[in-house]
């Protein structure tokens, strides 16, 4: 349920709500805005009947409202406007401004990221991808550097000025994941691991979600719902293409959860077309799609010699076909009515 205070409640007034809602067994989840404050109770959905004619009677609280939907914090419900997730002191994700998410599947040399760094960060993207511990299909390929490979991943965002995101598999590895890395990827394959969702709830650190490669758009609302309920509101949705019928594209990339997620949720909104092509061809045709059905940014595998990539090289953009791709959203940004500053 959301309880919505009256504009000017007392901050005792909240403190004391807070406190009921404990007392019932329920967790608080208070959301300051602009104009008043609301504050979500999460619980039995059984006895909440209770707490609401309770709460609805206590001063400063101006309405009680259910949550209908099953997924409650990350819900349109609770929050109306998009959440916008801040990264570092200039980026952040869920603004008027697209962010670009770039680099290689995998750290794999010094040079490599170096390189690739140096390059997506000139041709305007924000944030620096790279995967140091790999969900690869078969146990003999290439599993990632581990923590050299976030090392070499921290290194290189901090030469070029960029913050950077990196994939943990296991819940034993977050906290190591997390000294080096300002955004935590969760893998597609990830999607569903419950305990991992709930450890990387614990941080603050923003998090970004993939969506499952055979979940439905409520499966990974829920998976968001695991994440936030832990106290971690930071959370960025990605949609990354998912298994169907297709097998022209790696992945079919549902546009239209795009346009659904901007409905049912708050939660800013990360297109990947690299994983659902497959092939660096349809990337950019992709990834126009993505930003005009609403995305707030993209995730896009770069790579300066895909042939000899140890992973995903036939998705990954060169250097200089990323930039003439970063040109090109610039003007759909522009159309719909988001910024993509790219430098000069
Ligand atoms: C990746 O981002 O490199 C990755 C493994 O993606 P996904 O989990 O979407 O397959
Ligand atoms: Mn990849």
């Amino acid at each position: 349920m959301i309880v919505v205070m009256k504009a000017g409640a007392l901050q005792i007034q909240i403190d004391h709500i807070i406190r009921e809602i404990e007392n019932f067994g329920y967790q608080p989840h208070p959301i300051f805005g602009v104009e008043r404050t609301v504050i979500g109770a999460i619980g039995d959905e059984k006895t909440k009947w209770h707490l609401m004619d309770a709460l609805a009677q206590e001063p400063g609280v101006e309405q009680v409202i259910p949550i209908v939907k099953p997924y409650k914090l990350a819900s349109t419900e609770i929050k109306k406007e998009k959440s916008c997730i801040k990264i570092s002191e200039s980026i952040a994700i869920g603004g008027n401004e697209i962010v670009v998410i770039a680099g290689p599947c995998s750290v794999e040399t010094r040079e490599q990221i170096f390189h690739t760094a140096e390059a997506v960060k000139k041709a305007g993207a924000k944030i620096l991808r790279g995967g140091a511990y790999k969900p690869r299909t078969s146990p003999y390929e290439f599993q990632g550097l581990g923590e050299t490979g976030l090392k070499l991943l921290r290194e290189a965002g901090d030469a070029f000025a960029m913050p950077v995101i990196t994939e943990v598999l296991r819940e034993q590895d977050v906290a190591l994941v997390t000294s080096y890395t300002d955004i935590l990827q969760i893998g597609a394959r990830n999607m569903q691991n419950y305990g991992l969702l709930k450890e990387v709830g614990k941080i603050k650190k923003p998090v970004m979600l993939k969506r499952g490669l055979a979940n439905t758009i409520k499966e990974f609302l829920m998976s968001a719902e695991y994440i936030l309920s832990q106290g971690n509101y930071n959370v960025i949705l990605c949609e990354r293409g998912i298994r169907t019928f297709e097998t022209a594209t790696r992945n079919t990339l549902d546009i239209g959860a795009v346009a659904v997620l901007s409905y049912e949720t708050h939660l800013p909104i990360i297109v990947d077309p690299s994983h659902a092509a497959g092939k660096w061809s349809l990337v950019a045709p992709l990834a126009r799609g993505g930003l005009a059905a609403g995305a707030d940014g993209l995730m896009i595998e770069v790579h300066p010699n895909p042939h000899e990539a140890l992973s995903d090289g036939p998705q990954a953009l060169l250097p200089d076909k990323f930039a003439a791709l970063m040109q090109s959203l610039q003007k759909i940004a522009q159309a719909s009515g988001r910024a993509l500053p790219l430098p000069e």
